[in-house]
């Protein structure tokens, strides 16, 4: 598309920074409701929409989620499903516009859902593209400018001109807006577009940003063996440790990578790491389902069977076969080639209490282009959570990922840039006041 540095002259001018689920969701509506108004008033909707993105298309990011196959949203959501300090404005937030009215609306307006036996909800077609088709598909029918491969890179704001919002981009073009939209979402795969460089033109402007850091991201352990287990996937209990103290939970897949662990388990559990100083250790049970005890019994049941098997085939008969080997040969680099029969009782205990619980020291997080999800950004005491709108800049509105909120795996991030972007989009067009 052609630039358009003259978008103003329209009587009224509303920006939309980021084509990501959040700002895609805002134009869809800002465009239903124009589409209706044109009808009802049988004239043109006096205000001009621009969406801006700095990717040559919109929705880059989207068309990667869940594997290309969009995990949009879990059925059971609730403000709890996210983290505790969140709580209280999503509260709010759910009672404006609540997940299942979003699911509602999707399906209302043509998007087919499907749940999966986990419960993660994905488009029916289960592929990204029918979710962005859809965004798109409405919004060729509204008052919308799509101005993409455009990045900006500051933002003025002067409540004593007309138009008060001016974006420059990085050419140093300006373009200014009666109303603006922020939602360029976090820090995360910034080959998606997201590499957080607006958030100091946000702070100048007197937002206060939290600590960003990444989350749903696969950590880096200093396992001696790690590299001999690249590859390997198990179910299990991730249980992490700062500073010997337990502190979180998860369970699930676990894969292992050449430089550390990954799975929804271990990427739920990253958001806690976000202090080098502590100690962290995370803690592998693939025996969730037994106690040290049961599986203490079923080691020695093993060794009467199989006597003269080496030592390696305990875990080799128990688990994935590589991870059993690597971890035999890890606790018991003499031992494990010679025949079980040689195992004394304390070594099996030993071995019983490393099946529930396999310490891997945990070296950091992945950076930020691995992680899906930022931990931080905006504070949300900073928008009202009915219409994210800021409550010091008035007619600038926030949604998404920027701002300080997220979930755990499954549906929970593209969730909330949804359900905010709807927000962002109605109070958009209510704040046109037209009659
Ligand atoms: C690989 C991957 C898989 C994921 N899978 C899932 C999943 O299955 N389910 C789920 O719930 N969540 C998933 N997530 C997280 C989810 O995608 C995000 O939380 C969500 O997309 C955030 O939406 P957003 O609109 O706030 O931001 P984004 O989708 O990140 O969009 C922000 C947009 O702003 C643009 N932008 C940023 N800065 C500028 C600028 N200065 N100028 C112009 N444009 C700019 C970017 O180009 C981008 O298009 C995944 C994330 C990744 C990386």
């Amino acid at each position: 598309m052609e630039k358009d540095h003259a978008i103003q002259t329209k009587p009224l001018s509303i920006g939309i920074l980021g084509a990501g689920a959040a700002g895609l969701m805002a134009v869809y509506c800002l465009s239903l409701e124009a589409e209706n108004w044109e009808k009802a008033h049988k004239q043109k909707f006096p205000a001009q929409i621009t969406l801006i993105d700095r990717n040559k298309k919109p929705g880059k990011k989207l068309l990667a989620t869940g594997n290309g196959k969009c995990n949009i949203s879990h059925e059971d959501i609730a403000s709890y499903s996210y983290y505790y300090d969140q709580v209280p404005f999503l509260e709010a937030l759910f009672q404006a516009f609540s997940p299942k009215k979003l699911l509602q609306f999707l399906e209302n307006r043509g998007l087919l859902l499907k749940t999966d036996p986990a419960g993660r909800i994905y488009p029916h077609a289960e592929q990204a593209k029918t979710v962005l088709d859809f965004f798109l598909r409405q919004i060729k029918e509204g008052p919308v400018t799509l101005l993409s491969d455009t990045k900006m890179t500051d933002l003025l704001y002067d409540p004593t001109q007309e138009k008060p919002f001016v974006l420059q981009d990085e050419a140093g073009h300006s373009y200014s807006f009666d109303r603006l939209l922020l939602a360029v979402g976090g820090c995360s795969g910034k080959n998606f577009g997201t590499d957080g460089s607006f958030f100091p033109t946000l702070q100048k402007l007197g937002l206060a940003v939290t600590p960003l850091s990444p989350s749903l991201v696969p950590l880096k352990t200093s396992f001696p063996l790690q590299k001999d287990l690249k590859g390997v996937r198990a179910k299990g209990t991730a249980r992490l440790f700062l500073d010997s103290s337990f502190l979180a939970e998860e369970s699930g897949e676990i894969q292992f990578t050449e430089y550390g662990l990954s799975g929804i388990a271990v990427m739920n559990l990253s958001r806690h790491l976000t202090d080098p100083a502590k100690k962290a250790v995370v803690e592998l049970d693939f025996f969730p389902h037994m106690t040290e005890k049961e599986v203490m019994r079923y080691l020695e049941h093993l060794v009467s069977l199989y006597p003269q098997e080496k030592g390696i085939f305990l875990l080799d008969t128990l688990l994935q076969q590589t991870l059993g080997r690597v971890l035999m040969t890890s606790l018991f680099p003499k031992k494990s080639n010679q025949p079980s029969r040689l195992f004394t009782k304390e070594e099996l205990l030993f071995l019983a209490k490393q099946c529930k619980g396999v310490p891997f020291p945990i070296a950091g997080t992945m950076d930020f282009s691995f992680s899906q999800v930022t931990r931080g950004g905006v504070k949300t005491e900073m928008v009202y959570p009915g219409t994210m709108e800021s409550k010091t800049i008035p007619h600038l509105y926030l949604a998404g990922e920027m701002l300080d909120v997220d979930g755990p795996c499954g549906g929970l991030n593209l969730t909330f840039a949804l359900l905010s972007g709807y927000l962002a989009g109605q109070a958009l067009f209510d704040s046109l006041r037209l009659s």
